[in-house]
């Protein structure tokens, strides 16, 4: 993989990751790791391999709203597990993690099959992952970040 593309998926990686941390951690009570995981989750699809035809392929499967569903789904089962509180904490965390990530990714020129398992790729083409988008995305996590310190703090 050449420099510059490497650079450019870490970024985008490091993005989505990071603005699922901040929507978790400034508006949920859920750990805010949870935002990590599942903000970056739909790109685990680059791990498929080369030959693997749709929907197992880079904004594929992991990349629809039916995907976020089941993950919210099992998170929510998961979290019950221990109490209802508990589940629904955690499916709201998934949900805005997941939902940031696929958010994102439908703004950008390949967009994602939000009709899935109907292909159905429209998007408005914008650069979600371009220097500029990416500050953006940085500055609005950090803003939502010191405004649940401030507002903690207030408490
Ligand atoms: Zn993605």
């Amino acid at each position: 993989m050449e420099l510059g593309r490497a650079l450019f998926l870490t970024g985008a990686f490091a993005t989505h990751a990071f603005v699922g941390y901040a929507l978790v951690a400034g508006l949920t009570d859920a750990d805010p790791r949870i935002g990590l995981v599942f903000g970056l989750l739909p790109d685990a699809d680059f791990l498929f391999p080369a030959d693997w035809a749709w929907p197992f392929v880079h904004r594929g499967i992991t990349h629809t709203p039916l995907f976020a569903l089941a993950v919210v789904a099992g998170g929510y089962a998961v979290g019950r597990q221990q109490t209802s509180t508990i589940g629904r904490r955690v499916a709201l965390a998934i949900g805005l993690a997941l939902g940031s990530h696929l958010a994102i990714d439908s703004l950008s020129p390949k967009g994602i099959d939000v009709l899935f398992p109907l292909r159905t790729s429209w998007s408005p083409g914008l650069p979600v992952h371009s220097p500029t988008a990416t500050v953006f995305l940085w500055t609005a996590s950090i803003a939502l970040l010191v405004w649940d310190t401030d507002e903690q703090r207030s408490i």
